[in-house]
């Protein structure tokens, strides 16, 4: 059964998990080697620039773009409801460099438009996901990598390591909504933290 949770922001719930998890970033594009699930409508998008795309791509990776995609399936998670996963190729995504870099992001970056504009939502949001409704943490895919946050010596939460990608997903309006909420689920969570020692040492 789908979690509950009290808060929404443009239509997407919140998971407080996000305002606690302890997280840092310490490798170089693991997560990548599983490829992502794109929205149909990423998916069109990607294709319609391949010329752009091929150029930049290296000896590790294909420039048949027959074999970028996997057949596209339903999901409901996903905006226009059909997702289209990318392919693997010498064990990474298709669009993963011998650098660790993504040739998606690359192209955009030497085009000096925003670093995200061709690169699936889903990639810009991990560690971060959205699942049935909600944004959330993607601990199954974060699970099965060997570095990704297993070892969190650092005292930033995945909210404060994501900022920059949670104020591109929901505009500086719904950010601000974001940060709102952070601040009274924290007070909260501290309240009740302080109720149960008190009890302790009664
Ligand atoms: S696998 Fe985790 S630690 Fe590595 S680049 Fe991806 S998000 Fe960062
Ligand atoms: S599209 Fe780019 S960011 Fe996403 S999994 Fe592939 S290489 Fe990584």
């Amino acid at each position: 059964m789908a979690q509950q949770f009290s808060k929404e922001i443009k239509g997407i719930k919140i998971d407080p998990v996000i305002f606690t998890l302890k997280f840092n970033c310490q490798c170089n594009g693991e997560c990548c080697y599983y490829g992502v699930y794109t929205d149909l409508k990423e998916y069109k998008t990607i294709l319609g620039i391949k010329d752009k795309i091929i150029p930049l791509m290296d000896e590790s990776q294909t420039i048949d773009t027959g074999k970028w995609f996997e057949a596209p399936q339903k999901d409901e998670d996903f905006d226009s409801g059909v997702a289209v996963g990318t392919e693997l190729h010498n064990a990474k995504c298709v669009f993963l460099d011998n650098q660790g870099l993504c040739t998606l992001q690359k192209l955009a970056i030497l085009n000096n438009e925003k670093k995200w504009k061709y690169k699936p939502l889903y990639c810009m949001l991990f560690p971060l996901t959205i699942f049935e409704g909600a944004i959330t943490v993607d601990d199954e895919h974060i699970e099965r990598l060997k570095i990704c946050n297993k070892f969190p010596t650092t005292a930033t939460t995945i909210y404060e390591a994501c900022s920059e990608e949670l104020k591109q997903f929901f505009g500086e309006e719904g950010f601000a909504e974001l940060e709102e909420y952070r601040k009274e689920f924290l007070i909260d969570l501290q309240k009740g933290r302080d109720s149960e020692s008190s009890r302790e040492v009664a």
